[in-house]
């Protein structure tokens, strides 16, 4: 046997272990890091937005006016915050205002909305937020329809429709 013999015998009490443990990284290690990149996004619910979500929710933004899907849609159901999925407005409450940006006389629920004064560009707005995870939204302006006299201007991009 001698040196001959030596070979399998090593490589029989590494084992099983070593074997697993290098099949194991050899298979896990592009896997892993796949997962490390994508797992979290995906469960805060952040994987599936564009650029352009996060250029208007995140970093305040505003899209372009006509740009948005749903400017021009009219079809019952809610107005979801894109980011967090919480109920924001509701069909029934959306008006055309000829503005270029989906516009809503009131929120679905007073606490739904978070307001913030908002000096940029020169002038004093409100900043409309989404209460729950802080989505920028829009605008809201004092030249709406009665009865509340306010005009919701939110960014379609910042919103998704649940027709139910
Ligand atoms: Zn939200």
């Amino acid at each position: 046997m001698g040196k001959k013999g030596g070979k399998p015998f090593i490589v029989l009490t590494l084992g099983k272990g070593w074997f697993f443990k290098f099949t194991q990284t050899k298979r896990e290690t592009p896997n892993s890091r796949i997962k490390t990149v994508s797992k979290n996004p995906i469960r805060n619910g952040k994987a599936q937005l564009t650029q352009e979500h996060f250029r208007i929710t995140r970093l305040k933004g505003t899209e372009r006016p006509h740009s948005g899907e749903l400017c021009s849609i009219y079809d019952e159901g809610q107005y979801n915050c894109v980011c967090c999925n919480t109920p924001l407005f509701d069909s029934t409450i959306k008006f055309e205002s000829s503005s270029g940006w989906p516009s809503f006389t009131q929120p679905i629920k007073e606490n739904a909305i978070k307001y913030v004064k908002d000096t940029t560009l020169g002038m004093i707005r409100v900043e409309v937020l989404c209460n729950t995870c802080d989505a920028h939204l829009g605008h809201i302006f004092p030249d709406g329809p009665e009865p509340s006299g306010l005009r919701y201007c939110i960014n379609s991009e910042s919103m998704v429709l649940d027709t139910k």
